[in-house]
């Protein structure tokens, strides 16, 4: 049983991919954090963003077998031209997604990505791997495509201790943490984006990425 909080077609915002057409399919729960705001002061990562509770979303629902999740997917990405993507993400896809589904994507013609906080061994067949590191959360993924750093998280490492993970891509997203009141969130992040600005500049392995569905106002 899958179980997906919800799914929709969109563009991706971030990373490498960025720009680029794909069915997001976020499944519900996270190892980190409950997703209960009563538990993120005591959750292992506190400043999430993202509503990854139930099955209610849009396009959201329980699914027996892998091929009925699949085929649910594929009914979101419309009649056009290009090679379907799909990109899972949560919560933590890593809790449920596995190499039956990853098949079941393949034989409805999806390209496969995955948004994973790194801590959980992966499935085989993925094929495009994204690892966004948590502070006090050890990685158990050492090799990735990319790895999107999001800074500054304060109990976390430097962003050069993270240099010993395979990866093709070390990008660097601006904290933007929902903790904060309204009236200084702005303020917040764009002090972060100065952050990791600078260090980029320093340290030109890494890339800034901006949450670009964001800046453009879709999903
Ligand atoms: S690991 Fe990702 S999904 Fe889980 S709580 Fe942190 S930001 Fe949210």
């Amino acid at each position: 049983m899958y179980r997906i909080k919800e799914a929709f077609y969109t563009l991706q915002g971030e990373g490498a991919q960025a720009g680029r057409a794909a069915v997001f399919c976020r499944f519900s729960k996270c190892n980190l954090w409950s997703g209960r705001e009563t538990d993120r002061a005591t959750a292992v990562c506190n400043f999430c963003d993202t509503d990854f509770v139930g099955i209610d979303g849009q396009n959201g629902g329980k699914f027996g077998t892998a091929m009925a999740l699949a085929e649910h997917i594929a009914g979101l990405w419309p009649q056009a031209s290009g090679r379907p993507y799909v990109v899972c993400t949560g919560g933590e896809p890593l809790l449920q997604l596995d190499e039956p589904l990853i098949s079941a994507f393949h034989e409805c013609g999806f390209e496969v990505g995955v948004e994973t906080n790194g801590t959980l061994p992966a499935p085989a067949g993925i094929d495009w791997l994204c690892v966004s590191p948590k502070a006090n959360a050890p990685l158990v993924l050492d090799e990735c495509d990319e790895l999107k750093l999001v800074f500054p998280q304060p109990l976390a490492p430097p962003p050069e201790a993270f240099e010993n993970i395979r990866a093709r891509h070390f990008f660097l997203s601006p904290m933007a943490s929902p903790t904060v009141p309204g009236n200084q969130e702005d303020a917040v992040k764009q002090s972060n984006t100065r952050k990791a600005t600078d260090y980029c500049l320093a340290h030109p392995r890494w890339r800034l990425t901006l949450q670009m569905h964001k800046i453009i106002g879709i999903d």
